[in-house]
């Protein structure tokens, strides 16, 4: 029997990064969202180990990144996130955010959370969806409990393995697992000058192999697995690690007391599609990839960054015809891309001669300050431009924070809504006032006329002409109000 009472506009499945930005950005609209999470409690398994430059700009956005600051370390950027070529010569991106932001995934999922429920989501742990089906009118999700919960829409950030894909039946084309890695945090039972002497000696051969301290004893261990594992939702035993450890380091380091152990593969693979119908895909659900240059959970957090305001759109009624298809036309290929440049990554750090010899050459590119800048502007994501056409050189990019006159422009987007930053002061937003803040400033960081931006930061309108800015404006934000 479906609930009447517990009819929601969205239901989330997955409360990892990409569902947890997805409900806060829902939440800034009013929508109505609960999120499904199947684990009871939180992960300890430290995935992600930071934040890249387009996501710290939306914690910005957003008025939540001195919460990320305050847990965070900020390292230069270099040419080293890039397949860890050994490059540490600076790069300069045009944000005001040029660093990475070393932050444990735990840290940036429970900041998440908080964000999210502080604007309203509701998060049911302990609550897996095992089924779904859907009619013209909305989704009916089923529990593991047995009940069932209805809504108008359901996304699916329910991770690599995602449920909802294949309820679906949506393809996830790509290549699967060829190597595999054991990780985990755990003690090492040998002193120090042990330990280096041995990391020494490893480091000069070409073993992918990984052991850092994280403080009080505890170790951060990456090591290469025996094979592929049948299931990966089995984390290995701390005598796998130990076995791997000696067939690699010679030694086990006396490993012991883990505080978690997993293991994870190279399999690269995209979803056919984003959306059947009132069912939408996003983050690792979505597309899966190594972990080279860290570029997943950003991805995810900017699918959901895209997603949210659409959604609430169509939602509140005001979308314009194709406003949410839009979401799989501008982030399916932004994924391909990273898809892209994993492939290309895990190519220069295998250990075969042929391309080790890429590499070398590769190295010798990457000494070229605009090629290090164009492969870091692809994995911090602020290369990003969605194609909405012809134009200004800005349209369909992000635009960086800027200073005005009064403040600066990120303060004025905490929100979610559009913004017309007018610096000729003669510009309106008459009509869609309830949708689109206008803001009369002086910007001396940006040499335009005015800009409209999406609530997603992307510029959806460069130009002086008030006709003009009516259409863009319907283009984006739908017909006018009264
Ligand atoms: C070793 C490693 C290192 C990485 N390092 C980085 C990095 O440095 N930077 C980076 O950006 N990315 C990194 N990543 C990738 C990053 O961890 C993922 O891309 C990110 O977690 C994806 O977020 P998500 O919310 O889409 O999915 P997930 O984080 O996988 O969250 C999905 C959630 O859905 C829940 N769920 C699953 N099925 C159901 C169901 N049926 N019902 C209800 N709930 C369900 C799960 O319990 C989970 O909580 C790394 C990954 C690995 C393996």
């Amino acid at each position: 029997m479906v609930d009447a009472k517990n009819t929601i506009d969205v239901i989330i499945t997955g409360a990892g990064p990409t569902g947890l930005m997805l409900a806060a950005e829902l939440r800034l609209h009013d929508v109505r969202v609960v999120v499904l999470e199947r684990d009871a409690e939180p992960t300890r398994v430290v995935r992600s180990l930071g934040l890249h430059v387009r996501s710290i700009e939306i914690m910005d956005q957003r008025g939540i990144l001195d919460r990320f600051l305050a847990h965070g370390h900020q390292h230069p950027l270099t040419g080293t996130f890039f397949a860890a070529i050994d490059n540490p010569a600076p790069v300069q991106l045009d944000t005001a955010h040029c660093y990475v932001l070393g932050i444990p995934q735990p840290v940036t999922d429970r900041l998440l959370a908080e964000h999210a429920m502080e604007l309203g989501a509701e998060i049911r742990r302990g609550c897996e969806l095992v089924g779904l089906s859907q009619d013209e009118h909305g989704v009916t999700a089923e529990l593991s409990d047995g009940t069932q919960l209805r809504s108008r829409y359901l996304v699916g950030c329910d991770g690599g393995r995602s449920t909802v894909r294949k309820q679906l039946g949506v393809g996830f084309p790509g290549e699967p697992s060829s190597v595999e890695f054991l990780l985990g945090e755990m003690e090492v039972g040998v002193p120090q000058e042990t330990l280096t002497a041995v990391m020494t000696e490893v480091r000069k051969t070409e073993k992918r192999f990984g052991l850092g301290p994280l403080g009080d004893g505890v170790y951060r261990v990456l090591v290469p697995a025996e094979g592929v594992a049948e299931d990966r939702t089995v984390p290995p035993t701390l005598e796998e690690f130990k076995r791997q450890l000696r067939a690699t380091a010679g030694t086990d380091f006396g490993v012991h007391s883990p505080r978690w152990l997993s293991r994870f593969g190279d399999a690269t693979r995209q979803a056919e599609r984003y959306r059947v119908g009132r069912v939408l895909l996003a983050g690792d659900a979505a597309h899966i990839h190594p972990p080279a240059g860290g570029q997943g959970l950003n991805l995810g957090v900017q699918d959901a960054f895209n997603l949210g305001w659409k959604l609430a759109a169509e939602i509140r009624g005001w979308a314009p015809e194709g406003l949410l298809d839009s979401y799989e036309t501008e982030r399916h290929p932004v994924a391909a891309d990273v898809l892209n440049n994993s492939r290309a990554q895990m190519v220069l750090m295998s250990t075969e001669p042929g391309p080790q010899a890429v590499r070398r050459l590769w190295s010798e590119l990457m000494e070229f300050e605009e090629v290090r800048r164009y492969l870091i502007e692809k994995i911090t994501a602020i290369g990003v431009r969605y194609d909405f056409g012809e134009g200004h050189p800005l349209l369909g990019r992000r635009l960086r924070d800027v200073g005005l006159k009064r403040g600066r422009l990120y303060e004025l987007m905490h929100g979610g809504r559009g913004l017309l930053l007018d610096q000729t002061g003669r510009l309106s937003v008459e009509g869609w006032g309830d949708r689109v803040d206008y803001v009369a400033d002086i910007s001396e960081e940006l040499d335009v006329p005015a800009v409209l931006l999406r609530p997603d930061g992307h510029v959806a309108w460069v130009g002086e002409d008030q006709p003009e800015l009516v259409g863009a404006m319907a283009k984006w934000f739908g017909a006018a109000g009264s």
